[in-house]
């Protein structure tokens, strides 16, 4: 089968691989109809760590339809249309038990395409380890574009703005406005945020921002803004989608008075200076962590087919995977006001 795999920093190539084969007697293959390329697939191109082995095939998101099951797997057929969650687990522990796969008491927890055990979605297949647990069944009403936000961008957006249990009439902050970032201003207004402001550095993205109903700026006007804005207030909630020591700084300026802060951004520094006394002082919260996309679904569902929260507004380039290399530069130059970028096997 075809497929995008990792050749060294900014090296993508569109190979030749192995087919997939179900792994275990409750794995299944899903051969994909749309997969994306995420913020997380830019730390490994940039080569700032997370890097799979040399040949490795990448990506973390698809939809497609299941191919082939193992004897084991009961609740998913063949022919089913399926989302693939990026995050993975055994299904059967008691952290899976509850949804919370990034727990997995197994160690089957992880992510496609990091290595060194489950391949990516980027490809014309994906093997699915435990299927009944790391599938999810979908009807028409969720598009190829929704879905493929829905099994990694939104979950996390969403998970972000759930643990700063955003109240309605809050004021928000968004740092980052990657499609992470947008899907947490959609979520922010979902849960019945008053304003939410959004700032990147990028302008084409701060204009997706406005028209979701934020008010965008720049990163380096924003603590001026902000607070000139609030009358000095700052924000209830801020929302961190970068994952760089600047952005998670600038999220604690944003915040006021008792503002809680939740970063969702992959850092690629280990340590950060972190301000304990401003934190304290302020009495902020300050919340990091990685989402469980199946523990965040079910709700996520309903809301999507409810069109209170639309994923595919993310998306801005559908394009063949075999272009993958020019879709990963494109992403990681942010030219051609790129947003998302989804890419179709066939
Ligand atoms: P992205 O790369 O498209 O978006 C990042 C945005 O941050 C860009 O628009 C960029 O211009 C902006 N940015 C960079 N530096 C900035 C600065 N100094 N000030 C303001 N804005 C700045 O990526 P994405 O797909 O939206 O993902 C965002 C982050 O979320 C990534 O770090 C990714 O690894 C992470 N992520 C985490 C999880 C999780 O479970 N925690 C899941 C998925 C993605
Ligand atoms: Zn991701
Ligand atoms: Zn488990």
């Amino acid at each position: 089968m075809k497929a995008l795999t990792y050749e060294g920093p900014h090296s993508i190539r569109y190979s030749e691989m192995r087919d997939a084969v179900p792994m275990g007697d409750r794995g299944a293959v899903v051969e994909v109809s749309l997969c994306g390329i995420c913020g997380s697939d830019l730390h490994i191109y940039g080569g700032h760590g997370f890097t799979p082995e040399l040949g490795y095939c990448v990506g973390h998101e698809a939809v497609g339809v299941v191919a082939a099951i193992g004897h084991g797997v009961e609740q998913i057929k063949v022919g089913d249309r399926v989302m693939v969650p990026a995050s993975v687990g055994c299904g059967t522990c008691n952290p899976c038990r509850v949804g919370m796969v990034i727990s997995c008491e197994r160690g089957a927890a992880g992510c496609y395409g990091l290595g060194p055990r489950l391949q990516g979605s980027q490809a014309e297949a994906v093997a699915v380890p435990f299927a009944d647990s790391n599938l999810v069944r979908i009807d028409d009403s969720i598009s190829d574009e929704a879905a493929v936000v829905l099994s990694d961008n939104l979950p996390t957006a969403w998970f972000g703005a759930r643990r700063a249990r955003i109240a309605p009439g809050d004021t928000v902050a968004v740092v980052g406005l990657g499609p992470v970032g947008l899907m947490s201003i959609a979520s922010a207004f979902a849960m019945g945020a008053a304003r939410v402001f959004a700032i990147d550095l990028v302008a084409d993205r701060r204009s997706r921002a406005e028209a979701l109903g934020a008010e965008a700026f720049d990163a380096a006007d924003a603590r001026a803004a902000i607070a000139e804005s609030t009358r000095g207030r700052k924000c209830d909630v801020v929302l961190e989608a970068v994952g760089a020591d600047a952005t998670i700084q600038l999220s604690i300026d944003l915040a006021g008075v008792g503002g809680r802060v939740s970063v969702v951004g992959v850092n690629q520094t280990r340590a950060f200076p972190f301000d304990m006394q401003k934190v304290q002082v302020f009495n902020l919260e300050f919340t990091i962590g990685l989402c469980s996309v199946q523990y965040e679904l079910p709700t996520l569902l309903r809301l999507v087919s409810a069109g209170k929260i639309k994923p595919e507004v993310v998306v801005s380039h559908r394009m063949q995977l075999r272009d993958g290399a020019d879709a990963y530069a494109m992403f990681a130059n942010r030219t051609d006001g790129v947003s998302k970028v989804v890419l179709t096997p066939n």
